[in-house]
C-alpha cells in the first residue's frame, strides 16, 4: 500500500528499489543472467514508475500545501492565502504566470481576481476587469461547459479566438492552460497558467493536477463566500428583526431582481424567492416610485425615495454598485418599513391619553375633565357633583389565581360593561390596572350617588366568562363630593380614593363616602415613608440575591438582587409595600442607588470566592424614574469600575410595562445602556399589554417570563400557550428567556420541554443574604 505521506512514500520506494538491486546482485553471483536480465527490465519499469510516483508524491505535497494554505483562514486573510496558493501552483508547474478569473453571471462578465508572475514577467490582471464573456466566447463557452482549454501555441487560435490571441501576443504568451473552477456544478471561473516565449505541450497529468488545484480553489472560494454570506446575513437579519424592519433587493444590470429578502417584505405579503428573475414592474406593478427609482438607477443614478410595497410604506435607499470599469454591476435597494413606526407613533399618542387595555380615558385625560368640572362647580356651587372611584377587590390573589392574560380580558369585559352603562367617553376613566373612576353629573342627592355606586357594584357582580372559565368579582366604591375647599382635582381624586380604601377595609363589595376623619388613614403611608427615609439614611436596606440557574445543570449564571428591609422588630416589610412608597415619596433614587451599590458589592464578593464564578452577573431591578436621571449610567459605570466589574456583569432589569410606557422616553436610555454593553432584561414579561409587538423596538438581551404564567400553567392551558409563544418569539430574535417563579419539578420539566433554558424560583433557591452565597456556591457540583 502506498501512502499519502510523501516522506513515507519515498522511504517505501527506496526500500523496494534497494531490495531489487540486492536481489539482482545475488542472482548475478549465481550466474543466473537470464533472471537478472528480466529483473533489470522490471527494474527499468520500476524506475519509470518510481519517477511517476515521485512526481505524484510532489504533486500530492503541493496539493496538500495548497489546500493547507486555506486552513483556518477567514475573509480577512483569504487574499493572502489565495496569493500564496497561486504562487505555489505557478512554481509547481514551472509556469511564468498563474491567474484566477472569476465569472460574474449577473453582469455576464469576468475579471482577473488575482495573478502571480515569475520575476521579470509583467502583470496583466488589472486590464482584465469586467470583460464581457462574449468577447472571449470561444474559451469561456468551454469553461462554462466545465471543459479545460489547453493551447500549446496561441497562433493556433488566431481565428477562433482573436481576442485571446491578441491578448496573448501583447504579453508574449505562447502556451495557455485554462481549467474551470467548479463548485456544486456551478462554474465560478477558471485558473490559467501561461508560458511566455516558449511552447509547451500540456500533459494529461498537468491538466489533471491543475484541475485538482482548481477544485481546491473553487471549494475554498465557495465555502468562504458562503460562510461569510451566511454569517453576515445572519447578523444582518438578526439586526433587522431586532431593530429595523427592512426589505432588501439586489437588481442586476438588466433590471431583474436577483435577490429579495427581509422580514418587512414578508409582512408586505411577498415571498422573496418568488420575485427573483422578475423586473420591478413585473413584481410590483403598482409601485410607481419603486419602478421609477429602479429605472433611474439603471442609468447610474442613486436615489432616496418613498415607496409602497403591498399595503406597507417604505423609505428606500437605491444605490448603484459600479465595477472598476464604471459599468453597473448591480443595484442594491434597502427599504425600511415605516408603517410600523407610523402606527407606533399614532398608538403612542393615543395611549398617552387612554388606557391601553380598556381604551378608557386614563388618569391624565380624566384629570383635565375633573379640573374643568371643578372650576365650573366652584363658579356655581349649587349643583352637586360627585366623583366615584372604584377598585376591584382582592386583586392580588385574583391575579395569582387567574394569570395576567385572563386578568387583562376581565378588565376589557368589565370596562365594556361600564362603558355601555355610563358612556365610553368623558365621565368614565381607568386610573390604574384595577382602579376606575366616574364623574357623576346631574345627581341631586347623596342617595343618588349611592345608587350609582350600587349600580357599579351590580355591573361588577354579574359573572364573567373567560376561556370557559367563570370569574366573579366585586368592587369597593369610594364617593367624594366636590366642595369649595378642594385645592385641586388631585385632592378630589385623593379623597375619593381614601373613601374607596375605607370601603375595601370594611370587607369590600360596598361603598363609602369620604369624611375628613378618613384622611388620617392616609397618614399611615406617610409614616411608612418617614420610616423608609430613616432606614435609607441608616443604610438598613439590604440586597439579597436569588440565583438564576440553567435548569438542566442547576448551575447558576447570575443572581437577581432583591431589596430587603427589616423593621426594628426584625419583621420584613415586603418590597411590594415599600417600593411603591419610595416611588410615591420620591425616595426611589436613593433606594435605587443603595441597591446598585450593594448589588455590585455582593457580586464582586461572589467573584472572589472562586475564579470559576467570575462569569456570574447580577440582575438589578431598576425603576424608570432611576433610569431617567441623567447621571444614572455614569454612576453605574463608575460603580462597576470600583468593584472590578464589566458591563456584562450587570443586567438592568426593567419591567416591560415601564420600558414601553408611552409617557416616558425609556427606550433611548436603554439603547444607550445596551450600547455600553450592559445586559437588559424585560421583567414580568408577558403581563404588559403589547409585549410581543413592542419587543422589536426594545434593546433587550433577555426576557423574564412572569410567574403568573407558570402558576397559570397548572390551572389552564393559557399560561402554557403564552409561555410557548414568548419562547418561540425569543428564539426567533435570539434573546434569552428566564422563567420566573418555578416552584415544582413539574413546572421545571414543563418549561424545559418548551425550550426555556434559564429559570429562577424557590425550587432552585430562595433569595438569600450575600453572606450565605459562599455556602450556596460551594454546594454546587
Ligand atoms: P420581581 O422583580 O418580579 O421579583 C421576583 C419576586 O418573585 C421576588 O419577590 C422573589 O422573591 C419572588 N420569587 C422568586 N421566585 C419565586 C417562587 O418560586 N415563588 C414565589 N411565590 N415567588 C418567587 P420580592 O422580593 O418580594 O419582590 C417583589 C417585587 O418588588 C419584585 O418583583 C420587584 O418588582 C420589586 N423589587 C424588589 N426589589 C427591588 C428593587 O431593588 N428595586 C425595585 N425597583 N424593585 C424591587
Ligand atoms: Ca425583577
Ligand atoms: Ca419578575
Amino acid at each position: 500500500m502506498l501512502t499519502d505521506n510523501p516522506l513515507l512514500l519515498f522511504t517505501q520506494l527506496f526500500a523496494v528499489v534497494s531490495l531489487a538491486i540486492l536481489t539482482i546482485q545475488l542472482l548475478a553471483m549465481r550466474k543466473s543472467r537470464k533472471r537478472a536480465d528480466n529483473l533489470l527490465k522490471e527494474l527499468e519499469i520500476g524506475k519509470r514508475e518510481y519517477k511517476l510516483l515521485q512526481y505524484r508524491a510532489t504533486s500530492n505535497k503541493v496539493m496538500m500545501e495548497i489546500s493547507g494554505s486555506f486552513v483556518g483562514c477567514d475573509k480577512s486573510d483569504l487574499d493572502s492565502a489565495l496569493k500564496n496558493a497561486l504562487k505555489k501552483a505557478g512554481t509547481f508547474f514551472q509556469a511564468h504566470r498563474s491567474s484566477i478569473f472569476m465569472i460574474d453571471e449577473a453582469s455576464e462578465s469576468f475579471s482577473c481576481m488575482m495573478q502571480w508572475c515569475e520575476k521579470g514577467i509583467s502583470e496583466q490582471g488589472e486590464e482584465l476587469q469586467d470583460v464581457a464573456l462574449q468577447d472571449f466566447s470561444w474559451e469561456t463557452e468551454q469553461i462554462k461547459q466545465q471543459k479545460s482549454v489547453a493551447i500549446t501555441n496561441v497562433k493556433s487560435i488566431e481565428e477562433v479566438s482573436p481576442a485571446l490571441f491578441h491578448l496573448a501576443k501583447e504579453s508574449g504568451t505562447k502556451s495557455i492552460l485554462d481549467v474551470p473552477m467548479v463548485n456544486r456544478n456551478k462554474v465560478l471561473g477558471w485558473i490559467r497558467i501561461e508560458d511566455i516565449n516558449r511552447l509547451r505541450k500540456w500533459s494529461t497529468d498537468e491538466a489533471n493536477n491543475l484541475n485538482l488545484i482548481a477544485e481546491i480553489f473553487a471549494a475554498e472560494l465557495a465555502h468562504l463566500s458562503a460562510e461569510h454570506a451566511v454569517s453576515d446575513s445572519q447578523r444582518n437579519i438578526q439586526n433587522m428583526i431586532a431593530y429595523a424592519p427592512v426589505a432588501m433587493f439586489v437588481i442586476n444590470p438588466k433590471g431583474k431582481i436577483q435577490y429579495a429578502e427581509g422580514r418587512a417584505l414578508a409582512r408586505a405579503g411577498f415571498i422573496g424567492s418568488h420575485l427573483t428573475n422578475k423586473t420591478v414592474e413585473q413584481a410590483f406593478p403598482e409601485s410607481f416610485s419603486f419602478i421609477e427609482a429602479t429605472q433611474k438607477a439603471l442609468k447610474g443614478e442613486d436615489s432616496h425615495v418613498q415607496i409602497n410595497i403591498g399595503k406597507r410604506h417604505f423609505e428606500a435607499h437605491v444605490n448603484v454598485v459600479l465595477g472598476p470599469s464604471k459599468k453597473i454591476r448591480s443595484i442594491v435597494i434597502t427599504a425600511i418599513d415605516k408603517s410600523d413606526r407610523l402606527n407606533f407613533e399614532k398608538r403612542l399618542a393615543k395611549e398617552k391619553l387612554y388606557h391601553p387595555i380598556s381604551g378608557l380615558p386614563n388618569r391624565k385625560l380624566i384629570r383635565e375633565k375633573l379640573c374643568n368640572q371643578l372650576q365650573k362647580h366652584q363658579e356655581d356651587e349649587k349643583d352637586k357633583l360627585f366623583l366615584l372611584t372604584f377598585h376591584i377587590d382582592r386583586s392580588a390573589p385574583l391575579t395569582s389565581a387567574l394569570g395576567q392574560i385572563t386578568i387583562d380580558e376581565l378588565i376589557r369585559q368589565f370596562s365594556a360593561r361600564l362603558a355601555s352603562s355610563f358612556g365610553a367617553q368623558g365621565a368614565l376613566a381607568q386610573l390604574s390596572e384595577f382602579n376606575f373612576c366616574l364623574v357623576a353629573e346631574g345627581l341631586e342627592t347623596k342617595n343618588e350617588a349611592r345608587q350609582t355606586a350600587r349600580l357599579i357594584r351590580e355591573i361588577a357582580a354579574q359573572p364573567f366568562f373567560i376561556n370557559d372559565q367563570q370569574v366573579n368579582i366585586s368592587v369597593s366604591v369610594g364617593i367624594a363630593q366636590a366642595h369649595g375647599n378642594l385645592d385641586s382635582e388631585e385632592q378630589w381624586l385623593s379623597e375619593a380614593q381614601t373613601a374607596c380604601v375605607a370601603a375595601n377595609k370594611n370587607g369590600g363589595n360596598t361603598e363609602h363616602f369620604f369624611q375628613p376623619s378618613l384622611a388620617n388613614a392616609a397618614l399611615s403611608s406617610w409614616q411608612l415613608s418617614e420610616q423608609l427615609k430613616q432606614a435609607l439614611a441608616e443604610d438598613l436596606i439590604e440586597a439579597w440575591l436569588q440565583p438564576i440557574v440553567q435548569m438542566e445543570t442547576g448551575q447558576p449564571i447570575g443572581f437577581e438582587s432583591l431589596a430587603r428591609w427589616a423593621n426594628k422588630d426584625g419583621d420584613f416589610i415586603p418590597p411590594s409595600e415599600f417600593v411603591p412608597i419610595a416611588e410615591e415619596y420620591g425616595l426611589m433614587g436613593q433606594l435605587g442607588d443603595l441597591m446598585l451599590r450593594k448589588s455590585c458589592k455582593a457580586l464582586s464578593q461572589c467573584h472572589r470566592i472562586n475564579p470559576k464564578w467570575k462569569k456570574l452577573y447580577v440582575s438589578i431591578n431598576v425603576a424608570s424614574t432611576q433610569l431617567e436621571r441623567s447621571s444614572f449610567l455614569d454612576s453605574l459605570s463608575q460603580l462597576a469600575k470600583n468593584y472590578s466589574l464589566t458591563p456584562e456583569h450587570i443586567q438592568i432589569e426593567i419591567t416591560e410595562r415601564e420600558a414601553v410606557n408611552p409617557n416616558q422616553e425609556i427606550v433611548p436610555l436603554l439603547n444607550k445602556a445596551r450600547d455600553m454593553g450592559y445586559r437588559i432584561a424585560l421583567d414580568d414579561f408577558g403581563t404588559g399589554y403589547n409585549s410581543l409587538s413592542y419587543l422589536n423596538s426594545l434593546p433587550a438581551t433577555s426576557l423574564k417570563i412572569d410567574r403568573s404564567f407558570v402558576t397559570g400553567m397548572n390551572k389552564s392551558q393559557t399560561g402554557e400557550k403564552v409561555i410557548a409563544s414568548i419562547l418561540s418569539l425569543a428564539q426567533t430574535i435570539k434573546i434569552d428567556t428566564i422563567t420566573e417563579g418555578i416552584e415544582t419539578e413539574e413546572q421545571k420539566e414543563n418549561v424545559l420541554k418548551m425550550g426555556c433554558s434559564y429559570a429562577q424560583g424557590f425550587l432552585f433557591a430562595k433569595p438569600m443574604p450575600p453572606k450565605e452565597m459562599p455556602n450556596f456556591l460551594a454546594n454546587i457540583a
